[in-house]
């Protein structure tokens, strides 16, 4: 089969489509035909050895994918083959057929396409954590979504209404905050807006916004205390700007302002926190109130291509390779 291949750390162009065996399932796996992968902010990351976890080589990436359970190993119960479900592993996905710990499977409403599927984990349940399980965000309260038109911003945005929030997305583009506004977003701004600290202010109220996802970091991170209202909590979930940023305690203490890290990975440990929003998630997505939403979509020979778009900023909603 093909696979994609990593050899040495770097910029999206060190991929290569290479010929590899077939995976086989060990215990406790499952191996599915990939029919579509979701591309992360966080891969790209990880070919380039900046990731929150050290890239061992050679590997094959993505982490988050939609196939067909073709095979099972030792012990595996309750999956069938021939079923179409969602997956979220460590990599492996960019290949023809990929495994995964059967405890990563993700059951999938049937009327998701492939391509829908693979869009769905990564997003969904980072946002339902930033919104609610470690935001708190409460019905009628305003949150601010950062990048709302990108994969976990449509999701942020797409969600925090369904919840009842109010939203106030940032965006780079005018197309972008257009998207946002369509997913219900009530306020939207370029991010580069020069009075966009005031104008956010102002939008929630003129005291700030109580929540906010913060994924762009650097010195954006200040701006972000700067939009929080007093004791409003700050959701530091990406750091897309891969720059530094200065914090100082003194600041939260004034304001008593809360600054929580999300980490997916972590998170999906937390078994009542991953149940909790997996019973939310399946019912929004069921009833069509949450439609993951596919983005430009690449095939495997060109996963270079979308992982440079990805960084570029030039893709809106989730970037799909279908091997
Ligand atoms: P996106 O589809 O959102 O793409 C990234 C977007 O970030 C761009 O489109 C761009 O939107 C925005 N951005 C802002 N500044 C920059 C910059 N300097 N360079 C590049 N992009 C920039 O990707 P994802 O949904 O995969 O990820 C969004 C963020 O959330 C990332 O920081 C990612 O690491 C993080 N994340 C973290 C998770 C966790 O567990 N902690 C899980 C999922 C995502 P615009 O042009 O509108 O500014």
């Amino acid at each position: 089969m093909k696979a994609i291949r990593v050899e040495r750390l770097g910029p999206p162009d060190v991929m290569q489509l290479q010929d590899v065996p077939v995976p086989q399932p060990g215990p406790g796996e499952v191996r599915l035909r990939v029919e579509a992968v979701g591309i992360n902010f966080a891969d790209a990351l990880a070919v380039a050895g900046e990731y929150l976890t050290r890239t061992r080589l050679p590997y094959t990436p993505g982490m988050e994918f939609a196939g067909i359970v073709d095979a099972l190993g030792e012990g595996v119960q309750g999956v069938q083959p021939g079923q179409r479900v969602a997956a979220l592993g460590g990599s492996g996905a960019l290949a023809h057929y990929a495994t995964v710990n059967a405890a990563g499977l993700i059951p999938v409403p049937q009327t998701l396409s492939a391509a829908q599927a693979a869009a769905f984990p990564v997003s969904y349940f980072t946002a339902y954590h930033g919104l609610k399980t470690l935001g708190r965000g409460q019905a009628g309260e305003w949150v601010l979504v950062q990048a709302a038109a990108g994969a976990l911003g449509t999701a942020s945005v797409q969600l925090a209404k369904a919840l009842g929030l109010q939203v106030i997305a940032l965006a780079s583009t005018e197309e972008k905050l257009e998207i946002a506004r369509r997913l219900g977003a009530d306020v939207t701004l370029l991010q580069d807006d020069p009075e966009r600290v005031q104008k956010v202010r102002e939008a929630a109220g003129g005291k700030g916004v109580p929540l906010i996802l913060e994924v762009v970091g650097g010195k954006r991170f200040q701006e972000s205390l700067d939009m929080a209202a007093h004791r409003g909590r700050v959701i530091v979930i990406g750091n897309a700007s891969r720059e530094q940023a200065g914090l100082r305690p003194v600041e939260l203490m004034k304001r008593n302002l809360t600054v929580t890290g999300l980490w997916l990975t972590s998170l999906m440990s937390d078994r009542d926190a991953t149940a909790e929003a997996a019973q939310v998630l399946g019912q929004l997505v069921a009833s069509g109130q949450v439609v993951p939403q596919v983005g430009p979509t690449y095939a495997l020979a060109d996963s270079a291509r979308a992982f440079q778009d990805l960084l570029d900023r030039k893709t809106t909603g989730k970037v799909i390779i279908e091997p």
